[in-house]
């Protein structure tokens, strides 16, 4: 809607058109996010199915208040077959002395529950990536009401977000913490920090290619300090992603402030910041087969280099074709399951990157 055709409409529809009017939620929750203590509960997002009519899709949601500081929202399972991070959380809400927080953790361990509950990616009840899912409909599927709660309630009421992802079962990913530019230089900074916090081996600059759906990107429209981790995957759960993981997510909340107590992971050093930024970060398979990388996680490679080949077992004739590295830098990603088809993305190549504010 272009300036002038906003002057032309009455004073009513202007105010119901508005970014500002609030969003209806059927959503509803049994924790109060203002009271003090330890609570464990859910929250209802109304789901009616053949077998349920007036049921519920039920989250678990935990909220840990004491003291004054930063409110922070964790999240986990927001790719269900992603599980270093539901595990981490799932500790911080039976074992965390509440005596040690400062402010409030909002923490939701399997955010979409129905993909972690079915070990999938996306939710099996309307087939969505609750990742690309953002704002969220508040009157639409499963997923996007989550979304709307999420983006409208939770992040609305918090100060700094932390989503923690694995590669899943399609990718095996370096153990990262993910460093997100936003519009404004002070608040990438805040990002930046928080991530080098999380000390990771690596801290990476990813933008998903630009797309704005994510839960990261919501929360930084929102001016949250923002901070995401990529930790192992293969549809697994990786021990030293895991060390990794519950030492980081502790010392990110005492890098805020809202923790105390922590002996914190050395940050990440400004050397071993990277960058996935463009098509050429990534490697494409150009054909159907299997997919043989010839580098592993965490080695360096150079620009055209073959980061690996898809042979063809059924056209043992066939010469395997040869998949180049678009760019240098360290072999950051690679396809988990052998078969590929053309299209799929067979590994990720993250390059060097600097940001000179960093100390
Ligand atoms: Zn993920």
């Amino acid at each position: 809607m272009t300036h002038d055709s906003r002057e032309s409409l009455p004073e009513t529809l202007l105010a119901v058109s508005s970014e500002r009017t609030p969003r209806k939620h059927l959503v509803f929750s049994d924790v109060d996010l203002d009271r003090v203590g330890r609570q464990v509960g859910y929250f209802y997002v109304p789901h009616s199915p053949d077998d349920d009519a007036w049921g519920t899709t039920r989250i678990p949601i935990a909220v840990l208040k004491h003291g004054d500081g930063p409110t922070v929202l964790l999240e986990a399972g927001n790719h269900g077959d992603e599980y270093e991070g539901q595990l981490v959380l799932g500790e911080v809400i039976r074992d965390l002395d509440i005596r040690r927080v400062r402010g409030r953790l909002i923490v939701i361990p399997a955010i979409n529950l129905p993909a972690a509950n079915a070990g999938k990616r996306n939710s099996p009840i309307d087939g969505l990536n609750f990742n690309r899912a953002f704002p969220g409909d508040p009157s639409g599927s499963v997923t996007q009401q989550i979304a709307a709660f999420v983006n409208d309630v939770l992040m609305a009421a918090s100060d700094a977000f932390i989503s923690l992802h694995s590669g899943g079962s399609s990718l095996d990913i370096l153990p990262s913490s993910i460093v997100h530019c936003a519009g404004d230089a002070p608040h990438t900074e805040r990002n930046l920090a928080a991530a080098a916090a999380f000390g990771a081996p690596v801290s990476v600059l990813l933008d998903n290619l630009g797309d704005t759906r994510t839960a990261a990107s919501a929360a930084m429209a929102a001016g949250l300090t923002t901070v995401s981790v990529e930790m192992a995957g293969q549809g697994t759960v990786s021990r030293e992603a895991l060390t990794i993981c519950r030492r980081g997510v502790a010392s990110v909340l005492s890098h805020l402030g809202a923790l105390k107590d922590v002996t914190p992971a050395t940050p990440t050093p400004a050397e071993m910041l990277y960058k996935v930024a463009g098509p050429a970060a990534y490697v494409i398979a150009n054909a159907d087969g299997v997919f043989e990388p010839l580098f592993s996680i965490g080695e360096l490679v150079e620009a055209g280099q073959v980061a690996g080949r898809i042979h063809f077992p059924s056209d043992p004739g066939r010469v395997p074709l040869d998949l180049k590295c678009m760019q240098s830098g360290i072999f950051y990603a690679k396809r988990q399951p052998g078969l590929v088809r053309q299209g799929n993305c067979c590994a990720v190549v993250a390059s060097r990157a600097e940001m000179a504010s960093r100390d």
